[in-house]
């Protein structure tokens, strides 16, 4: 119980960081580049319109409107994926047009160009963009140049993408290493407690725009204190992972798996009923009673709970808890329902 209120305390801060915080570093990254792309190129726009450059002009005026478009659109609607695709397009074909329209003056636009794509897209992609950009520009340009000239161009060209490609490359790598340690549990491989936080945030959150049910099963094992005494903590370690695994081999892949404390675990399943989360609480008891784990028996006491409009996620997993504890004062190796009618709490044994 003391755990839960810890959880409440800790939801109630990370519900306040997040709504502060609520934009992610591609949203940060994006809105702060076409923000800056636009303003830079008005810069030249003007400079061309003083010089009476009306064509060029026209191009700088086209990508500042698109470029000030896309900043609003994920300003207020934090579309990345698009609109990243969108972003580099854009400056993609400026880059050609421009060059088309003022030849290899311009080719200086090629550097910052090439940097967005991969800032903006995953390595590999950007890698296959801005070579296809070399490769265009170049071509362009082969009779209007020297071949001095278009050889400088191109190994330069390729200098940079090569080390834009490597830093984009390790950082993803690394940003990836990163999220897994913040978010898996190191012994079982589970979602962690700031997972399983994340999660009920967000679910309530999906819950409020599409109304599609959804439960969440708590699962505790029976006695363990006992099975860590007998044969010592690393046994006790080999049972948990074992059944992880046997939680994961189990549940769809669209289900979350988390491990909440010590010996407890907590599924939540997107799109599912009371029902059917029902029936996949009693497949996970059988199927971990049914297990010989290091020549032990293990069983699970658990709680299931389907979400109910207006709850706050830590209320929905306190349902569960409760149920749970039912189910352990029904003697273990049992499963229990927590049903909820016209705001009243109510629990159901099964
Ligand atoms: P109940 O059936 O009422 O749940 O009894 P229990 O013994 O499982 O419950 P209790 O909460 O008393 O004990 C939980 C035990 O889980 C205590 C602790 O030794 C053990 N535990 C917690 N975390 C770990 C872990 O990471 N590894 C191991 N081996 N044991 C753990
Ligand atoms: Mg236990
Ligand atoms: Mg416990």
């Amino acid at each position: 119980m003391l755990h839960l209120l810890v959880l409440f305390f800790e939801q109630e801060v990370s519900k306040n960081y997040m709504q502060k915080m609520q934009r992610s570093t591609e949203e940060w990254i994006l809105i702060s580049i076409s923000l800056l792309g636009a303003l830079i190129i008005l810069t030249f726009a003007l400079l061309r319109l003083l010089r009476g450059d009306w064509l060029l002009a026209a191009l700088d005026g086209f990508a500042v409107v698109a470029m000030f478009g896309i900043f609003i659109r994920v300003y207020f609607s934090g579309n990345t994926v698009l609109m990243s695709h969108v972003f580099v397009g854009l400056c993609q074909l400026v880059l050609v047009m421009t060059v088309m329209l003022k030849g290899a003056d311009q080719l200086f636009w090629f550097y910052p160009a090439a940097l967005v794509v991969f800032f903006l897209l995953r390595p590999w992609l950007a890698l296959a963009i801005v070579s296809l950009s070399i490769l265009v520009l170049s071509t362009l340009l082969w009779s209007q140049i020297t071949m001095l000239h278009l050889f400088g161009f191109v190994l330069s060209a390729l200098a940079t993408m090569g080390f834009a490609f490597i830093f984009a490359w390790r950082t993803k790598e690394q940003q990836l290493r990163l999220l897994r340690l913040a978010i898996k549990d190191p012994l079982t491989g589970a979602g962690n407690r700031r997972a399983l936080e994340e999660k009920l945030l967000e679910a309530v959150h999906h819950f409020q725009r599409v109304h599609l049910p959804m439960s969440l099963i708590l699962l505790d094992l029976d006695n363990f204190k006992h099975f860590n005494d007998s044969y010592g903590h690393d046994e006790g370690d080999r049972i948990l992972i074992a059944v992880t695994d046997i939680i994961q081999r189990r549940i769809r892949r669209s289900d979350h798996l988390y491990r909440f404390g010590g010996e407890e675990f907590v599924v939540i399943t997107d799109n599912t009923g009371l029902r059917e989360a029902c029936l996949l609480a009693e497949e996970l008891r059988s199927d971990i009673a049914g297990a010989t784990i290091s020549d032990c028996q293990v069983t699970i006491s658990l709680g299931v709970a389907q979400y109910q409009d207006g709850e706050t996620g830590y209320q929905w997993l306190g349902r569960a808890d409760q149920a749970m504890y039912r189910a352990k004062g029904n003697g273990r190796n049992h499963l229990c329902i927590s049903e909820f009618h016209d705001d009243q709490l109510a629990l159901t044994d099964r």
